[in-house]
């Protein structure tokens, strides 16, 4: 065990990236191995069997792959739509957006059922999109980061299984894995979209998607090629199953340093002395913690409904008269890193905390309560400024 100890720093509490444990860290400054060597190879193996426990599949087929969680959405987009089908798309904020955007890059025909700001998409919605036409897919961002509206994936999974049974289900879990409960097969996801710098706890630069096998059989069903090159499962499927069978293979270079992080995140997080399910009850304390911090406060928070709140992040509503740059600044004075609204037309009038991971299942850390008296502290001065005025 090494006695490596992390910088001091700014305790980094946006929706991702997190804070990451010195574990982690000192996995990614291992001097690199060769990619197709007999060490690296276990690695690479291990984090893919690790990938499908985190979010419950069996048979689920991980891709890691260098990228930002973005590249997930390319790998959908690219592989299981073809030019001129549909998509049905439940749009919870920006990263509904985007996804949107990206599908439509590669020839989707996207249709959205936009939520109002800070609430998720219906089941009667759903419902009544599915009865009106056959869609390839039907795509929703578990969390919204920009709001931090929490997508019921269950019902999803279960109302397209009903009504649409060969639409695919994808879910964006960029926010979500490792933070909230997703039980891939038990749900009828398909495709989950991750990335590595959030619920997963390790530097960004891994895009991690899972995919079932009745999505590969779409693929293998495709009339036209795979309009992409980095990001065709084609390329990659050989690579995933060559590494998860103990041999090497070589399509691009993976990251070997970050796999080697990730490689001890995911050991952390599947193999530690609490469980997932554990895991996933201490974010949902944290976060009523944080919620509580914030009525406290005498804030309103962005999610409209309690139920369809997340639990590794919150969106706070700024009070009347504060913007962003009265707070966010005066919490990092104080050694905290909160982040401002991105959703378009709001983004000026809330901020949001992130806690996941490490801040969150090592309470002797203290985060969380550096976090609210930050926050308190701050809140009162801004205030205090504006008064003076
Ligand atoms: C962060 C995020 C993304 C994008 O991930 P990057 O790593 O920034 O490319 C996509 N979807 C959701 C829900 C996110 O939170």
């Amino acid at each position: 065990m090494s006695t490596f100890k992390q910088e001091p720093h700014k305790l980094l509490v946006i929706p991702g990236p997190i804070e990451v444990t010195d574990e982690v860290l000192y996995a990614n400054a291992f001097p690199p191995l060769a990619h197709t060597s007999a060490d690296f190879i276990p690695i690479f193996g291990d984090c893919i069997r690790m990938t499908r426990d985190v979010v419950f599949t069996s048979s689920g087929q991980p891709f890691l792959i260098a990228g930002s969680g973005t590249l997930g959405w390319d790998q959908v987009s690219a592989n299981l739509v073809e030019p001129g089908e549909s998509v049905l798309l439940l749009n919870s904020g920006y990263f509904g957006d985007s996804f949107a955007d990206c599908l439509r890059a590669y020839g989707a025909n996207v249709d959205e059922i936009r939520a109002d700001f800070g609430k998720a998409v219906t089941q009667a919605e759903l419902e009544q999109a599915l009865q009106n036409k056959p869609y390839k897919l039907v795509a929703f961002t578990h969390v919204d980061t920009s709001t931090a509206v929490l997508s019921d994936a269950k019902m999803i999974g279960e109302t397209v299984q009903r009504l649409s049974p060969k639409s695919l289900v994808i879910l964006d879990g960029v926010c979500s894995v490792a933070s909230e409960e997703i039980r891939m097969d038990a749900w009828g996801i398909d495709v989950i979209v991750s990335a590595s710098q959030k619920g997963l706890g390790a530097p960004p630069g891994l895009s991690i998607v899972v995919a079932s096998q009745k999505a590969l059989k779409v693929l293998d069903n495709r009339i036209t090629p795979v309009a992409a090159f980095y990001a065709s499962w084609r390329r990659w499927l050989p690579i995933m199953k060559a590494y998860e069978n103990g041999t090497p293979a070589y399509f691009a270079t993976p990251p070997v340093n970050l796999i080697r992080a990730f490689h001890t995140s995911l050991t952390q997080i599947t193999k530690a002395n609490i469980s997932l399910e554990e895991r996933f009850q201490l974010h949902r304390d944290a976060a009523k913690r944080v919620r509580s911090a914030a009525a406290d406060l005498g804030l309103k928070l962005v999610p409209v409904d309690p139920a369809c709140t997340a639990n590794g992040m919150t969106a706070i509503y700024l009070p009347e008269g504060l913007g962003v740059a009265d707070l966010v600044p005066r919490l990092a004075k104080r050694e905290v890193v909160i982040t401002g609204g991105i959703h378009k037309e709001n983004k000026d009038k809330y901020f949001r905390i992130g806690h996941m991971g490490v801040t969150v299942v090592q309470p002797e850390r203290g985060d969380l309560d550096r976090v609210v008296a930050a926050l308190k502290d701050s809140l009162q001065e801004a205030l205090a400024s504006k008064k003076n005025v």
